[in-house]
C-alpha cells in the first residue's frame, strides 16, 4: 500500500465522478498562472485529511492554484443548471475546477475543488477568475459555519495567482480550494431532467444515492426515499441557519447540495438585529432571500428537486407527482420541527411543552419590536445577564421572562442546568459584517493580523476571552448600513 501521506502531497483520488455520462462534466484545460503562493492553509483540516501539511505549504501553491495537477486527477468543470432567483438558466462550473475526490483511509471521499482557477467551458463570459477579497470572506464564514455546528462546505487553502483580474477596479486574483462532501447540487438534477435521457438521471441519482444515502438502495421506492432525505437535511439546514441568524443571499437551485452542506459564500451575511426582513445582497431587489423567507426558499427549490425526479419516481406521470406532491407538502412541518426543537434547546427548555413555539415566538417579537441584537440577546439570556437594552427594559420582557422561568422550573431541572445548555447552543461571537468587512479589507492591504484574529476567535465562537469582547459589538449607528455582493 501506498504512503498518502508523502506522495502527492498525501492527496488519494479516486474519481467516481468520472463514471457518470459524459454529458455531466468537461474535462478542463489547466490556466498556468504567473506566480502562485499561497497566503492561507487550514493546518486544522488539512490533517484531518490526512494531507502532507507542510510539503503542500512548502511546495503546493501550483497544485492550489490549478497550474498543475497531482498525480490521478479528475481535472474536471462540472455541468449543471438552476433557478436564479426564480429563472431556469444553463450553469455549470465556470470558474472552478474539481481537482478530485479525496479519500481518506477510513473511506471518507471529498471534492477538492479550486475555486477561481481559470475559464472552463462553462464560463460563458465570464473569466472564471475570483478576486482575493471574496476567496478570504469564504475562507472566513465558511469556516465560522463550521464552529457553529452548521453543516458546510470547508475551505483548505487561499492561494493568490500573482495575476490581476478586472472589475469595476483591478484585483488581486485568487483562488479557493474548496472541500465539500460532493458538489452535486439540485441544479445537477434540474440539468440531468432537461438536457440529458431518463437514463442519464436514474444513473446520476443512484450515483448521489450512493454516495451521500447509501441505506436508501434497499428502498422500495428509492428515488421517493431520496426526495424525502434531501427535503430532511435541506430542512434541518435551513433551521441551522436560522439559529445564528445567517442570510445565505442566493438561495438559487444550484447553490443548494444534495448533501445538505451549506454551499457558496458570495452574498451571504449575519443579521445584527432580529428582523425577518432583512435582506443584505445588492441583486436581492425583491427580498426573494430575506431572513423570514429562507425556509420558504428552501422547500420551493426542494420542489424543484422533486419536478426534476418525476419521471423516476414512478413511471405513470400522475401518479409520480402526487407522490412528489405529497412529499413535498410535508416540507414546513418538517421544517418547523427542527425549528422549534433548536429553538427550544436555545432558550434552554430540555422537554418538549406546547407551549414552546409561544414563548419563542413572543420573544423574537419583543427583540424585533425593541431591534434588540440577536445573537448579543440569546447569548445575556444564555449567562443570565440583563443588560441595558430596550429589549430588557421593556415591561413586557418582565412578563415574558416570568412564564419562561416558571417553564424552566417545570422541567425538573435548575436554571443553572438550563444557562449551560444554553451557553452551549447560542455563539457569542458571529461574523458580523463590520468586522469581516474589516479584516479582509486589512489583509488585502498586506496586514493580515485583524484577519487571522477574527479568524481564531470564529474558530471557538461559544466561548470568548475578555481581551475578544469588540468582536461582541455591533456597527457604530453612523456606519452606513451593509450591503453584499455576488459573483466577484
Ligand atoms: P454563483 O453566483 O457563484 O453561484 O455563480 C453562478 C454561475 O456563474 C456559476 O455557473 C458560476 O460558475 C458562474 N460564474 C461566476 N463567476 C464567474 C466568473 N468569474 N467566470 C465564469 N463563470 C462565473
Ligand atoms: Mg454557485
Amino acid at each position: 500500500m501506498k504512503n498518502h501521506t508523502t506522495e502527492n502531497f498525501g492527496f488519494h483520488f479516486e474519481n467516481s465522478y468520472l463514471q457518470l455520462p459524459n454529458e455531466f462534466y468537461s474535462k478542463v484545460q489547466l490556466n498556468s498562472v504567473e506566480e502562485p503562493a499561497i497566503l492561507l492553509l487550514n493546518r486544522t483540516l488539512a490533517k484531518q485529511l490526512e494531507l502532507n501539511v507542510d510539503a503542500l505549504f512548502k511546495e503546493g501553491a501550483q497544485v492550489l492554484a490549478g497550474s498543475q495537477i497531482p498525480k490521478n486527477a479528475a481535472q474536471i468543470a462540472q455541468a449543471y443548471a438552476g433557478h436564479q432567483f426564480g429563472h431556469f438558466n444553463m450553469l455549470g462550473d465556470g470558474r472552478a475546477l474539481l481537482i478530485g475526490e479525496h479519500v481518506t483511509k477510513n473511506n471518507t471521499r471529498f471534492d477538492i475543488q479550486l475555486k477561481g482557477s481559470g475559464r472552463t467551458p462553462y464560463s460563458r463570459g465570464g473569466d472564471g477568475r475570483a478576486a482575493l477579497g471574496p476567496m478570504l470572506r469564504e475562507f472566513l464564514i465558511s469556516e465560522a459555519m463550521f464552529a457553529l455546528h452548521v453543516p458546510t462546505t470547508r475551505s483548505l487553502a487561499v492561494t493568490t495567482t500573482g495575476e490581476p483580474i478586472y472589475r469595476e477596479q483591478v484585483y488581486e486574483g485568487a483562488v479557493l480550494t474548496r472541500v465539500a462532501a460532493s458538489h452535486l447540487r439540485v441544479g445537477t438534477f434540474q440539468y440531468a431532467a432537461s438536457f440529458c435521457d431518463r437514463e442519464a438521471l436514474k444513473e446520476l441519482a443512484d450515483y448521489a444515492i450512493m454516495r451521500h444515502y447509501p441505506q436508501l438502495m434497499q428502498a422500495e421506492n428509492r428515488y421517493l426515499a431520496f426526495l424525502e432525505e434531501v427535503l430532511d437535511r435541506q430542512a434541518s439546514l435551513v433551521a441551522n441557519w436560522q439559529f445564528i441568524g445567517f442570510i445565505h443571499g442566493v438561495m438559487n437551485t444550484d447553490n443548494m447540495t444534495i448533501s445538505g452542506e451549506t454551499i457558496d459564500y458570495g452574498p451571504c451575511a449575519f443579521m445584527d438585529r432580529y428582523d425577518r426582513s432583512t435582506v443584505f445582497s445588492s441583486i436581492d431587489r425583491e427580498s426573494r432571500y430575506s431572513y423570514g423567507n429562507q425556509p420558504q426558499m428552501a422547500g420551493w427549490n426542494i420542489a424543484r428537486f422533486a419536478e426534476s425526479l418525476l419521471p423516476l419516481i414512478h413511471d405513470d406521470v400522475d401518479e409520480a407527482i402526487q407522490l412528489a406532491q405529497k412529499t413535498i407538502e410535508q416540507f414546513p412541518s418538517i421544517y418547523e420541527t427542527y425549528y422549534y426543537n433548536g429553538m427550544r434547546e436555545k432558550l434552554g427548555m430540555l422537554t418538549a411543552d406546547p407551549g414552546d413555539e409561544g414563548l419563542v415566538d413572543e420573544l423574537l417579537a419583543l427583540m424585533e419590536e425593541n431591534e434588540a441584537d440577536y445573537t448579543n440577546t440569546l447569548r445575556a439570556l444564555s449567562e443570565n445577564k440583563r443588560t441595558d437594552e430596550a429589549v430588557f427594559q421593556s415591561p413586557k420582557f418582565g412578563e415574558w421572562e416570568q412564564k419562561w422561568l416558571t417553564r424552566i422550573t417545570q422541567q425538573g431541572s435548575t436554571l443553572e442546568e438550563a444557562l449551560q445548555v444554553m451557553q452551549s447552543v447560542n455563539p457569542v461571537v458571529i461574523p458580523r459584517n463590520h468586522q469581516v468587512e474589516h479584516a479582509i479589507q486589512t489583509f488585502v492591504e498586506g496586514d493580515t493580523a485583524p484577519f487571522m484574529e477574527l479568524l481564531q476567535v470564529l474558530t471557538n465562537p461559544f466561548h470568548l476571552q475578555p481581551e475578544h469582547k469588540k468582536y461582541t459589538q455591533l456597527p457604530n449607528d453612523d456606519t452606513p448600513p451593509f450591503v453584499s455582493y455576488c459573483g466577484t
